[in-house]
């Protein structure tokens, strides 16, 4: 119904989490009804994005080039601290509060209905790997309040512990069941500062 081009961006756009058909064959319309030059700056940040945004070599946050993300690459975070989060939006989420002066571990999901091959891909020893080689003093688990989350929680912090670590987790201000991407920002300095020993 659609010509060619126009449909294979509907599809596209459907693909992506929350939108519809509907939906996507709306924002088609509205990027055709653009300027030529706002598509073509869209079209290049695009490429930019596919080529340039990384995982970091460190952490496995998001970072822009080959190198190690920004955070991973300040000298005046502590690296006495390492936080552990399921993906790199829960990095954002807590960077806006503003009471983390440490750094990050982004696992890529948690322990669960995954399949042994996506567990496989969480970046949990890597994580051990970095504790053992030294410097780490604290690991704060903030993996979703979740029943994964806290699976996830657990055997990381028994592992943990056998590399003689301080292991907390954050403190259960955010409810049961809930997201860290989508806690409000008071909410989650103080599950930050209320952090337990698990
Ligand atoms: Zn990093």
């Amino acid at each position: 119904m659609f010509p060619k081009s126009f449909q294979k961006l509907i599809e596209h756009f459907s693909s992506l989490p929350s939108v519809g058909p509907k939906m996507a064959e709306r924002l088609v319309l509205h990027l055709f009804k653009q300027k030529k030059d706002n598509l073509n700056v869209f079209v290049k940040d695009l490429q930019d994005f596919a080529n340039n945004v990384n995982f970091c070599p460190c952490c496995y946050n998001l970072s822009e080039g080959q190198g190690e993300c920004s955070i991973c690459q300040d000298k005046k975070r502590k690296s006495t601290m390492i936080c552990v989060v399921e993906d790199p939006l829960d990095v954002i989420a807590i960077e806006k509060t503003r009471r983390y002066s440490g750094k990050y571990h982004v696992l890529g999901g948690n322990l669960s209905v995954m399949s042994q091959e996506e567990i496989g891909k969480l970046k949990i020893n890597e994580l051990f790997k970095r504790v053992e080689e030294g410097g780490v003093r604290e690991v704060i688990v903030a993996t979703n309040p979740t029943t994964d989350g806290d699976t996830t929680a657990l055997y990381l912090a028994r592992k943990l512990k056998t590399l003689g670590v301080r292991v907390t987790r954050l403190a259960r201000g955010i409810p049961t069941g809930g997201d860290i991407e989508y806690a409000d920002e008071i909410t989650l300095s103080s599950a930050i500062e209320g952090r337990r020993e698990v």
